[in-house]
């Protein structure tokens, strides 16, 4: 394993053993769950929309550390953003997971922890559990306005 690879395996179970974001949210007004069966992985985000902005992201959820990883990154990023922030940035975690399995320069600036995810584009199973927190913010904001 390469010095890259090492410290990116550091940050996903970093989020993984500490996830940010997680737990309930009532005064939340959007919900979506994802499931992936193939990997047993569940996910609930729970996003509280005021106008444009995202307030709060909360995730609930169990399975693998990638899928629980991604939702703590997911969430802890995606909070304070807009929707059309939010989007873009779901976007850009999907064209890494379509990538060589690594992140340059610039996508680290752009995406932080959520780079450590690059390698994931090396397990194609894998690539549905880090996608699945990002479906199911997409599910929340769906009507939401605002284009990525
Ligand atoms: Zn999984």
């Amino acid at each position: 394993m390469s010095a890259v690879d090492e410290l990116y395996q550091e940050i996903i179970l970093d989020h993984y053993r500490a996830p940010r974001n997680k737990g309930a949210c009532p005064d939340c007004g959007r919900t979506a769950h994802h499931s992936n069966p193939l990997c047993g992985d569940e996910i609930d985000v729970h996003v509280l929309l005021t106008g444009d902005r995202i307030d709060k992201v909360r995730f609930d959820g169990h399975g693998c550390s990638i899928s629980q990883a991604s939702a703590s990154m997911m969430a802890e990023r995606a909070e304070g953003t807009s929707v059309a922030e939010a989007l873009a940035l779901g976007q850009a975690v999907r064209e890494m997971m379509h990538g060589d399995g690594h992140a340059d320069d610039e996508l680290e600036r752009r995406l932080g922890d959520l780079a450590s995810l690059a390698g994931v584009a090396r397990f194609p199973v894998r690539v549905k559990c880090a996608l699945l927190p990002w479906a199911a913010l997409g599910d929340c904001l769906a009507d939401a306005g605002g284009s990525p």
